[in-house]
């Protein structure tokens, strides 16, 4: 299955929650995800709750052979290292504006972070379906906005989909009327126009956790994308240090995403995003390396405290 990995940026109540939801309704993930819920009712219940809720930032969604993790981005300032380490993660992002309310100071701070990453954008303009619109201006305030922000000429060639999130429907045409009543428009975009991630399978494991989160049962998890090589369950690693020690570990715990819901594999390769445990005190932006390779990534800029307790 191919990856692509998003980060989904915008204004609160832009429509966010509601269109991750709607993807996921649209597409086969969540029928996939209640069969392995059941499943994993057996095991654990509260985990299973639990894994939900810390866990809940991520999403992965099934289209024809892809899996696109989504990953939802805190707009307000005082988050704004947890939205630079999110962009490490991702290839691409969608910025979500309201079809009225345009452009405002969120949708100024996340999209910066994303232009300054590099990431490839792709614009969606939301409620589409609202009986008072104002589509060709918010259009204009978004591409001033990419300009105030510096954006280079490939950032500005950005693709637009225009949706209602609401109502499950999507155009590349602004005018509603030419509304159809599925989101493939948004899904065809998002794996045509992010780039698929580098898959390099050969030169042994490079994980840097750029978010950490935590549970009663497993302890501290990082969760990372891999920018190299595979990581398995019960793997020895070793853990490069911010200051330049080495920890071994085993991998005691590995999940990847699926809909709302990590699950529990034996393995995962280059490009998709993982959680994982086995170091108690593992840190933002070090790097989990193969004993036989060490080649530890550069440090992540950490500037806020980064474990979040959703309890
Ligand atoms: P978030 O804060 O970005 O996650 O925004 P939500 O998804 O919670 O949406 C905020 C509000 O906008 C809710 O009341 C939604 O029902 C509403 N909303 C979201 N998408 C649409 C849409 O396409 N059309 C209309 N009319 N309302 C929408």
């Amino acid at each position: 299955m191919e990856i692509r990995n998003v980060a989904i940026i915008a204004h609160v109540d832009h429509g966010k929650t509601t269109l991750v939801d709607q993807l996921l309704k649209q597409s086969k993930t969540l029928e996939a995800h209640e069969e392995i819920a059941e499943r994993a009712m057996d095991s654990n219940d509260l985990e299973r709750e639990r894994g939900i809720t810390i866990l809940a930032k991520t999403t992965a969604i099934h289209y024809k052979d892809y899996k696109i993790n989504i990953l939802d981005t805190p707009g307000h300032a005082d988050f704004g290292g947890e939205v630079e380490r999110i962009m490490h993660m991702v290839d691409g992002c969608v910025l979500l504006v309201d079809a009225y309310e345009g452009t405002m100071p969120q949708t100024r701070f996340v999209l910066k972070k994303a232009l300054e990453a590099h990431v490839k954008p792709i614009v969606v303009i939301n409620k589409v379906d609202r009986p008072v619109t104002r589509i060709d201006e918010v259009m204009d305030e978004v591409l001033e906005l990419f300009m105030e922000l510096g954006a280079d000429d490939d950032q500005l060639d950005f693709p637009t989909c225009y949706v209602s999130a609401l109502n499950g429907t999507s155009s590349l045409d602004p005018d509603p009327a030419t509304q159809e009543a599925t989101m493939d428009n948004l899904f065809e975009m998002i794996v045509n126009e992010i780039p698929a991630p580098i898959v390099d399978l050969e030169d042994g494991l490079q994980l840097q956790p750029a978010l950490l989160d935590y549970n009663d049962y497993v302890g501290r998890i990082g969760i990372g994308r891999i920018q190299r090589g595979t990581i398995h369950l019960n793997d020895n690693v070793v853990c490069c240090r911010a200051d330049g020690t080495t920890t071994p570990f085993r991998v005691q715990k590995l999940y990847t995403f699926l809909g709302l819901h990590r699950i529990e594999v034996d393995e995962v390769d280059a490009g998709d995003i993982c959680a994982f445990a086995g170091l108690a005190d593992i840190g933002v932006g070090e790097t989990v390396c193969d004993p036989q390779h060490i080649d530890p990534l550069p440090l992540l800029h950490v500037d806020e405290p980064t474990i979040q307790m959703v309890f």
